[in-house]
């Protein structure tokens, strides 16, 4: 996978696998954006349906600067 940061996409999702690690941007080229709610009124009922749990055990998922 293309691990270079897609500067379109900005996040702060540490934990997920396809977030860029050395900078707060997701490397994926398009992500799904939706949501679990029937009448989504607030920014909590939005979600990226692109996450996936990363292995942050080690403390990989930092940033490091
Ligand atoms: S898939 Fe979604 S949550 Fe994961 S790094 Fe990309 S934008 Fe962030």
């Amino acid at each position: 996978m293309n691990k270079e940061p897609n500067h379109s996409i900005k996040c702060t999702v540490v934990s997920c696998a396809n977030h860029a690690r050395k900078e707060n941007y997701c490397v994926l080229d398009t992500v799904s954006i939706g949501t679990h709610e029937k009448n989504p009124t607030v920014i909590e009922c939005v979600d990226c349906e692109s996450f996936i749990l990363g292995d942050c055990k080690d403390g990989s998922c930092n940033i490091s600067k």
